[in-house]
Parts: structure tokens; C-alpha cells; sequence
């Protein structure tokens, strides 16, 4: 079976990574380079938990995927040779008020409830793991079980690791979706036909642009998120530490990331005063040393938002046609499973998940 997959960020290349392997002949059209757009962007921050808003159908994905990434980091880094800096060491979700405590704990005795991994630590216990830490803190939850990675060079290994696979990559601008015979056949490349038994819209931010894709640039838009990366002589933190306003990650070689902000600018992706206002700012109420680290680079990066905040997975509105959008802040934790999920939608297997609450025409989002 012949599958084009429409972007070649994580979810795409993950996706064609996974069809590739279970049989299927993969093209990749991406208009610029692999990587090029939020999965480059993106903290990195694998958090299903730090991230949860309760028990569901979401969870129940962003757990799966977590528990799907030692084997997928595994796979990519064995087939490209790169470390993708992979750090299965805990997130913690830090309280500066009264009100925020009582949330996390809350959060907490919800999440053991649930069989999961999480403890609340008073201030002590918090700077005895995380020393830096702003003792001005009142306690954090502690999720040991969410990890981070490092997109970047995960994006670079994995758009190798597919390459390696097998799969072809096609540098074009997707213009229309090929329909023949109330089917999906293929893609308008730049004004060439490129035919094919499937086709994945996987375009991120851009899915309402692809025509044919079925799905409107309302239901899928940009959200913008700007990031500032900070050096350190040596490492300051060993795991992401979350705040209500933000959260910094570090990174193996000193590195620490600070973000974000959450902006309805359309597709510009300026870093500005503001953004970097904001961002310096819970960086500094986080880790009160940082003042004296150079500011090394700044972006920003459009997440692909829909307004029930949850994905768009599975098959599109014609046979043949199927979407992977819509992953807005989780798409780095979320692309094993959904590479999954996609290939066993595409080859017609039974799935491992329901895609019944992430269909591209639920009510929350049409
Ligand atoms: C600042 C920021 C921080 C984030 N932090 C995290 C985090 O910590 N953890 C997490 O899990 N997620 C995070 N995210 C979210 C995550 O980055 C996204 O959900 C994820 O990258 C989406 O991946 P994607 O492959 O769908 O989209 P993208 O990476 O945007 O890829 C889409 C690709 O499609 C291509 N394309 C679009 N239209 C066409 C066309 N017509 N023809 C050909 N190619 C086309 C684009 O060039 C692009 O390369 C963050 C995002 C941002 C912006």
C-alpha cells in the first residue's frame, strides 16, 4: 500500500515511521525542511500528568503514549545513531501560594486515586531534590513518572531514523488533496500529481490550509508559544520544573528552557517585550539564580490548538483520507501513540484506543 503523509513534523514522521515498518510504502511531503515548524519549538516536556486535567479519554492517550516512549526513543536512536537526550527523571509542579498547594495536593490524592505515581513534598523535601529552587516555595507535586526530551534532536534523529526505514521524503507544498471516485488518491505537490492508496494530513498549525483536508481553519489554529533558552556553567536542574505560569526544562548540556506563553496572533511567529517579559519572569520566581545566565536564543512556535484541546486522530471525511492534527501542547508526548494509532486506522487493524473521542467531526470542534 502506497501512503503519503502531508508535513514532516514528529507526528508525521512518526507516523510514516510506523507505517513503514508495518508494510506500507511511505512518501513524506514537507514544504520545508523536517522539524521546521513547532515540533522544533516545543519544551519537550512528556507530562501526562503534570498536564492533567482528570481522568478520560485524554489521559488515558497521553498515558499510553508516555508509557509507549522508552521503546520509540529506543527505536529512533538505534536506527539514526543521534541520542535524542531522553530524561524519564520526573516533572514537578511547583506552589508559590496557598491556593496553588491545595490544587496540586488535590491533584494528587486524584492521580493515587487513579493508580498513578504522585506525591506531594513540603519545601524541605523539594529543595533537598531541586537545591536551585526558589525556597520562597510552599510545596510541590512530584509526578516521577513524566520525563522530557530534547525535541530538537529528537525531531533530527527521527526524520533520519524514517529515512533510514525506508521512507521518502518529498520537499513540496502540498496545494489539494487528489480525489477520484469520492476516494483520497494522492496529493497536488507544487502542481504534480503524486498518487497514492492513502493519504495522512499531518500538517500541524496548517491542517485548515490543506484543501480537501476536511477540516476547517477554524477548527484547527495556531496558538503561539515563545521560548527563551538560558546557559549554565553547570547544570542547574535535573527535571522540569512546572509553575502556574510556566515551566523550565533542563537540558544535558547545561542548557534550560524557559517558556511559554499561549497568544491568538495567527500564523506570526514573533518573539516579543512582552512574551519575553512574561517568560523571564516565572523563570525567575522558579530558580531566583538564573538572573546572571546569557539569554542564548529566543523563538516562537504555533501549536496546532482545537477548542476542546484535544487531537484530531483517525480517518478524515472521504475513504482513504485520515488526520493527525490538532495536538496543540503535547505533541511531542503524544506522537508514539499516535504513529500508532494512525497506522492501524490506515492498514484497517483493530486500534489499541477509541479514536471515537478524537474524530475529526465531534461536536466540541465543528
Ligand atoms: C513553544 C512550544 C512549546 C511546546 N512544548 C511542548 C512540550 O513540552 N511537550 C509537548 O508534548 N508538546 C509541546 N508543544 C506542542 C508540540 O510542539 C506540537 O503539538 C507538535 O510539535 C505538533 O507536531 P506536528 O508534527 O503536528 O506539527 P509541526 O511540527 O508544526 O509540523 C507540521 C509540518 O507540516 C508542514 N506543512 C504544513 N502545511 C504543509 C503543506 N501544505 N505541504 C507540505 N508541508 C506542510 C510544516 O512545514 C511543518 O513542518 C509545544 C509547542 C510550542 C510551540
Amino acid at each position: 500500500m502506497d501512503v503519503v503523509v502531508v508535513g514532516g513534523g514528529l507526528v508525521g514522521c512518526a507516523t510514516a515511521l510506523r507505517l513503514m515498518k508495518a508494510g506500507a510504502e511511505v512518501t513524506v511531503v514537507e514544504r520545508s525542511v523536517p522539524g521546521a515548524e513547532a515540533s522544533s519549538a516545543a519544551g519537550g516536556i512528556l507530562a501526562p500528568q503534570a498536564e492533567s486535567g482528570g481522568a478520560g479519554p485524554f489521559l488515558t492517550l497521553c498515558l499510553r503514549s508516555r508509557a509507549l516512549y522508552p521503546a520509540f526513543v529506543e527505536e529512533v536512536e538505534a536506527l539514526s545513531g543521534i541520542r535524542v537526550g531522553f530524561r524519564p527523571s520526573g516533572v514537578l509542579h511547583v506552589a508559590f501560594s496557598e491556593a496553588s498547594r491545595e490544587r496540586l495536593r488535590a491533584r494528587v490524592a486524584l492521580q493515587r486515586g487513579l493508580g498513578l505515581s504522585a506525591d506531594f513534598l513540603e519545601t524541605d523535601a523539594v529543595l533537598r531534590l531541586e537545591p536551585a529552587l526558589n525556597p520562597a516555595l510552599a510545596g510541590a507535586a512530584l509526578f516521577p513518572d513524566d520525563a522530557s526530551v530534547d525535541s530538537r534532536l529528537l525531531m533530527r534523529a527521527l526524520s533520519m531514523a524514517a529515512a533510514r526505514a525506508g521512507v521518502r521524503f518529498v520537499s513540496g507544498h502540498v496545494r489539494a488533496l487528489l480525489e477520484v471516485a469520492g476516494r483520497a488518491a494522492g496529493v497536488d505537490v507544487d502542481g504534480a500529481r503524486l498518487e497514492a492508496d492513502a493519504v495522512v494530513v499531518a500538517a500541524g498549525a496548517w491542517t485548515g490550509l490543506v484543501p480537501g483536508s476536511g477540516v476547517s481553519p477554524r477548527q484547527v489554529r495556531p496558538a503561539r508559544g515563545q521560548m527563551v533558552m538560558l546557559r549554565a556553567r553547570l547544570p542547574l536542574l535535573e527535571r522540569v520544573a512546572f509553575s502556574d505560569q510556566g515551566y523550565l526544562v533542563p537540558r544535558a548540556d547545561g542548557h534550560l528552557l524557559a517558556g511559554s506563553t499561549l497568544e491568538f496572533e495567527g500564523f506570526a511567529k514573533e518573539v516579543t517585550a512582552a512574551g519575553l517579559k512574561h517568560i523571564l519572569s516565572l523563570a525567575l520566581e522558579l530558580l531566583p539564580g538564573l538572573g546572571s545566565l546569557p539569554v542564548v536564543e529566543t523563538w516562537a512556535g504555533l501549536r496546532p490548538f482545537t477548542e476542546d484541546q484535544l487531537p484530531v486522530l483517525g480517518p478524515g471525511p472521504l475513504p482513504g483520507l485520515f488526520l493527525a492534527s490538532g495536538h496543540f501542547r503535547n505533541g511531542i508526548l503524544l506522537a508514539p501513540v499516535t504513529a500508532e494509532l494512525l497506522a492501524q486506522a490506515v492498514l484497517a487493524r483493530t486500534p489499541s484506543l477509541s479514536l471515537e473521542p478524537f474524530r475529526w467531526n465531534r461536536p466540541g470542534i465543528t
